[in-house]
């Protein structure tokens, strides 16, 4: 069995190793060795990565009771290398740890909910609990676990005996036998867990709790420790700040000036709407007896397309045809004729100008891939009336 350094020391970031086996496993290299700092996949806790010699790390598991580091080149066996992990990331990991045993233990401290599901992602860390927690209380339990934090208890990993463990009131996901490890964050949480911890709660820095929302019978709960945290901010920071300078906002303001925004934009769009509707009844009212119409618009939209078609062919006693050019080249188009039935002109003229659409007899929606040319071509048999922007 490898020595576990990891278990004698969180802090160490390397040591020497002999290769005890290494042996081609698909497109890479497994490595045992007598004596590792690397910690496997366990305990919800991802493995570490770094270097072992020239061969890089890229997975470490256990297997079969011995800890396998999954390498991209071979190592020889018998030979001593450096072990060295990427202590960034492991310990990002033993802050994550740390933060989400505080929460969970609290959580089941002041609600008596459990954990029952815990995934620690490369963004954020996620913790289903089998009760309902609101925002209001997840406000609550985040204050209390950065009070925690901020004590900068010590972290204690002990081995009870099956006697001590009896009277131990520690949290468990499963039932365990043989020797248990437990985690005590004093007057915070008590858990079986083989993961790695900060020594002492103020390395976990901070605790944000980022969401809460119902998942299967309680809640998931999303959050961050440590330097996640700061990285988070930043983020936010330079979003708030951008969105603060257009709109010539406070950044603590910056919500209030969007709601102000949207609902401009939202009176806006109906003045826009009354507009259209305007113009296209004078629109109509100009093509009065104009017979078969074809008009050319640009980026209107489906439903004033429809409008313009509907408004006209009121007027125009006989077929009306709008085609309006979108950014891509495409045309939307409506085409309807009062009392008309269009079906076989319409799958025609789809056919012939590569379009999709239909609808009533006398009333069709869709959009042509062609050129104005094509269509055109396609109307010169009608011999409309042609108007509009696109002359
Ligand atoms: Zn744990």
């Amino acid at each position: 069995m490898t020595e576990q350094l990891y278990y004698q020391n969180v802090y160490l970031r390397e040591c020497t190793a002999m290769v005890r086996t290494c042996y081609k496993e698909k497109d890479r290299y497994a490595a045992v060795l007598d004596r590792t700092v690397f910690y496997p996949e366990g305990g919800g806790q991802p493995y570490d990565t770094g270097t072992l010699g020239d061969a890089k790390v890229l997975e470490v598991h256990k297997k079969d009771g011995e800890i396998v580091h999954y390498l991209d080149r071979p190592l020889e066996e018998g030979k001593e290398v450096t072990a060295e992990i990427n202590w960034e990331r492991r310990f990002d990991l033993m802050q994550q740890h740390s933060g989400e045993h505080m929460v969970s233990g609290i959580v089941h401290e002041k609600y008596g909910y459990d954990n029952v599901g815990f995934h620690m992602g490369s963004d954020v860390i996620t913790i289903d609990f089998n009760g309902i927690l609101t925002e209001e209380q997840l406000g609550e339990v985040e204050n209390l676990v950065n009070q925690k934090v901020w004590e900068n208890r010590n972290v204690e990993i002990t081995y009870p005996s099956e006697e001590e463990l009896r009277t131990l009131p520690y949290r468990s996901k499963k039932e365990l036998t043989g020797e248990i490890r437990i985690v005590n964050i004093p007057e915070t949480d008590l858990c079986a867990c083989c993961g790695l911890h900060v020594t002492h709660t103020g390395e976990v820095g901070m605790v944000k709790l980022l969401s809460v929302q119902k998942f299967r019978q309680g809640v998931r709960v999303e959050m961050i420790c440590g330097n996640r945290v700061l990285s988070y901010l930043n983020e936010i920071n330079t979003q708030n700040k951008e969105i603060s300078v257009l709109l010539s906002a406070h950044p603590a303001k910056t919500a209030a000036a969007v709601k102000r925004l949207w609902e401009e934009n939202f009176q806006n769009k109906g003045k826009v709407i009354s507009l259209e509707e305007r113009v296209f009844q004078n629109e109509a009212e100009s093509l009065k007896g104009a017979g078969n119409t074809l008009i050319w618009e640009e980026g209107l939209e489906s439903d004033s397309v429809r409008k313009l078609t509907d408004a006209v062919m009121h007027t125009c006693q006989g077929l009306c045809a709008v085609f309006s050019e979108q950014k891509d080249g495409s045309f939307k188009y409506a085409v309807g004729e009062e009392g008309g039935d269009l079906r076989t002109f319409i799958k025609e003229m789809n056919q012939a100008l590569q379009g999709k659409g239909g609808g009533k007899p006398f009333f069709a929606q869709g959009f042509v891939q062609a050129s104005k040319e094509e269509i055109e071509e396609f109307f010169r048999k009608l011999s409309p009336t042609v108007c509009g922007s696109k002359k």
